[in-house]
């Protein structure tokens, strides 16, 4: 049997046949969905930032100061020489793509965005750009921005945090962005002709399998070309680890993030490139689910399901 869903693997094999691998870089951004002292912020947030785990953790602060714009053009620079490195060594990379990672990297100005974005492509060649961000920090002007690299590498994706459709989730998590900020900003990007890659979280409180196809709908309509699923995890210094502890909201099992996996997977257009399909959070910052088990096994076990049952992405649309 062929695959059972379009991996992203098999993406980038497809349109570069070679080993490519992408460069995460922390710019050093912050996010406007936390106060300048950390506060608030998503409830499932830790405020530590994803950062490559071949990264060391950088500085940041809410202030972003002219002042501070060297020191973050030479540290993305060190990041990418780090990783380059790293990537060559560990995987015998032959192309690179450069990733911003970590937190909301669009959230400065045009200007400075385009002094760090600049600087970093000058570091290449990379295949692709990857921008992360939230929807609410798409502007018309980030846009043009983005779509003047379209030239400089193969390909721009911004990476855009949707995490559920149902606006109600969306309020209690405390993301401060709806669901028609996202469709907004997935439809200046497209006709942009920039990629967006969503990201999902399933199990997240009181939802159900409604809410999951409810999702896979939305991002069908919105004519996303990747996506990157979550389940639903519990870190330390969170909200949800208060709700969790005063046992108000539960994590899926390995089992029952399969389930959902494949319910969500089959409710999505095959043409979309599944980059993830569960987290991989370190165990410092993982209070919940413990028992999960590792990566290797879930997906074996999502395959197996899938080939067993004749199931593939795509085959309820
Ligand atoms: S938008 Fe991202 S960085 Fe900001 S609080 Fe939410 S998860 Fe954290």
């Amino acid at each position: 049997m062929g695959e059972v869903y379009r991996s992203y693997s098999a993406y980038l094999n497809q349109v570069y046949a070679k080993r490519v691998y992408r460069i995460g870089v922390d710019g050093q951004f912050s996010c406007p969905n936390r106060g300048k002292d950390g506060s608030g912020g998503c409830a499932f947030c830790d405020g530590t930032g994803t950062v490559a785990a071949y990264q060391k953790p950088q500085d940041r602060s809410n202030e972003k100061p002219k002042v501070r714009m060297e020191e973050r053009k030479s540290t993305i620079a060190m990041q990418i020489e780090r990783g380059k490195k790293f990537l060559k060594r560990r995987y015998r990379a032959e192309l690179f793509s450069l990733y911003f990672q970590s937190y909301t990297n669009t959230f400065d100005t045009v200007e400075h965005l385009k002094e760090l974005y600049d600087s970093a492509l000058s570091y290449g060649p990379f295949t692709e750009l990857i921008v992360s961000t939230r929807p609410d920090c798409i502007t018309d002007e980030i846009v043009a921005l983005l779509a003047s690299y379209k030239d400089k590498v193969q390909k721009v994706w911004i990476e855009l945090g949707l995490q559920t459709a149902n606006d109600d989730t969306l309020k209690f998590v405390g993301r401060n962005h709806d669901v028609s900020s996202y469709i907004k900003a997935a439809n200046s990007l497209h006709l942009a002709g920039i990629g967006v890659c969503t990201h999902v979280i399933l199990g997240l409180p009181y939802e159900s399998r409604a809410d999951i196809a409810r999702t896979a709908q939305i991002v069908n309509d919105a004519h996303c070309e990747a996506v990157k699923i979550h389940n639903m995890h519990v870190c330390y210094d969170t909200r949800l680890q208060d709700w969790y502890e005063k046992g108000e909201v539960s994590t899926a099992s390995r089992r029952r993030h399969v389930e959902q996996t494949i319910y969500f997977l089959r409710r999505l257009n095959p043409s979309l490139v599944i980059e993830r399909l569960v987290c991989e959070t370190p165990d410092y910052r993982l209070m919940a689910p413990r028992a999960f088990g590792d990566k290797h096994r879930f997906l074996q076990q999502l395959k197996g399901t899938m080939e067993v049952h004749g199931w593939v992405q795509g085959d309820l649309v």
